[in-house]
């Protein structure tokens, strides 16, 4: 019997577009087009960006840039850029209350970036196998996906900067093959955003710079998971009670209002909702055995004791003094300082703490100085 997932050599030569999106379909990717491939579009607004310092600290988006900026560095006989995208919307549930923090949708479950990464390295094993010259990956090879995405009209590219596919979703994990076939490319979809701008004034810490401009110094998403420190005072309070990234841009947008679901074990929702003094309490082991597979790991313990202290510093409630207090005895400066900040909020500071790491003694001395205010209860969400 025929296998959907096989690439077949003479399909793929006389109908290269149809075999490309149809092997595509076969292996798992809900959306698949193309774009015929040249320098990266966009490639000037990406250098722009960087040359702004907008990235902050993510160091690994400055490697490869010559790459990103044109793939036919990597491999000169790239032509045809097949760009794909696996959606991961699933409604948020209700609030448990308590003290609790949010997780941002797309580390709810499984790491979208390896079960997608996994279906990409299928689909390029069987296009290998067929003769086929191909490389690419998913947020891991130096690769702009969205700029691709964009060309290819796998959505438009929103004020928030992110890929959205019109009326239906902007919860998509995107990945990106160039191939050495010619195929008659799909094209760019019109500007769907129109005057709307609820991203841009709904984000909590002012990130964007403007429209499609993201600075990641100031984005919730950026401090929770990439960045190793302690965000600047300011902006702490915007964090409200986002744990690990953040989805208020994406969740205010339009064209997310009706979603849909996916219906797959495979994306099932796990950690939507994080309990704040369990992190913090937790042995640094056996918090990341709990988020074994799933995104939750990747800013280590230390930094998600980090995120729940900043969370129970702005939830204002006084029963999470006890934790707080857990924060000041670990190992991680940043943790301490973070500790320091919480309990500042909650006015409960010990009058005589003091810290050898000169990083928490800069949390204490803003404290004492006044620079942290005191936290309004945060309601439900
Ligand atoms: S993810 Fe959150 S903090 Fe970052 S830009 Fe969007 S709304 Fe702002
Ligand atoms: S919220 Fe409005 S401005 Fe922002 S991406 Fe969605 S449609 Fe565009």
């Amino acid at each position: 019997m025929h296998d959907p997932r096989a690439a077949d050599p003479h399909d793929l030569a006389l109908r290269p577009r149809e075999a490309l999106l149809g092997l595509a379909r076969a292996h798992g990717f809900h959306h698949a087009r193309l774009a015929q491939v040249g320098p990266t579009p966009h490639g000037a607004a990406f250098e722009a960006w960087l040359a702004a310092g907008h990235a902050a600290d993510m160091g690994w988006m400055r490697h490869g840039v010559d790459v990103r900026l044109d793939p036919r560095r990597r491999e000169a006989t790239a032509r045809t850029a097949l760009v794909l995208a696996v959606e991961h919307h699933h409604r948020r549930p209700p609030d448990p209350g308590g003290r609790t923090g949010l997780v941002a949708r797309y580390a709810w479950g499984r790491d979208y970036h390896n079960l997608v990464g996994k279906r990409l390295k299928r689909l390029a094993s069987a296009l290998r196998t067929a003769g086929v010259t191909c490389w690419g990956g998913v947020d891991t090879a130096p690769v702009l996906e969205r700029s691709w995405a964009a060309e290819a009209g796998l959505g438009f590219t929103g004020k928030s900067s992110v890929q959205i596919l019109p009326a239906r979703t902007s919860w998509m994990v995107l990945g990106v093959l160039f191939v050495d076939l010619e195929a008659e490319p799909d094209r760019p979809l019109r500007d769907h955003c129109g005057t709307c701008r609820r991203c841009l004034d709904a984000c909590p810490t002012e990130a964007f710079v403007g429209p499609r401009s993201l600075d990641a110094g100031r984005c919730i998403a950026y401090w929770t998971i990439e960045a190793a420190g302690l965000p600047p005072l300011a902006l702490r309070p915007g964090f409200g009670r986002w744990v690990f990234g953040c989805d208020v841009c994406q969740e205010v947008c339009p064209h997310n209002a009706a979603a849909p679901d996916p219906d797959e074990a495979d994306l099932a929702p796990r950690h939507a909702w994080l309990d704040l003094d369990e992190v913090v309490a937790s042995p640094d082991d056996a918090l990341l055995a709990r988020f074994t597979g799933t995104p939750l790991r990747r800013p280590g313990a230390a930094g998600l004791k980090r995120n729940a202290l900043l969370a129970l510093g702005n939830l204002g409630d006084p029963g999470g003094v006890d934790a707080a207090r857990l924060g000041l005895s670990h190992p991680s400066p940043v943790v301490r300082g973070a500790a320091v900040w919480a309990l500042a909020r909650l006015e409960a500071l010990p009058v005589a703490a003091t810290d050898p790491d000169s990083l928490v003694q800069a949390e204490i001395l803003a404290a004492r100085e006044g620079r942290v205010p005191p936290a309004t209860p945060l309601g439900p969400r």
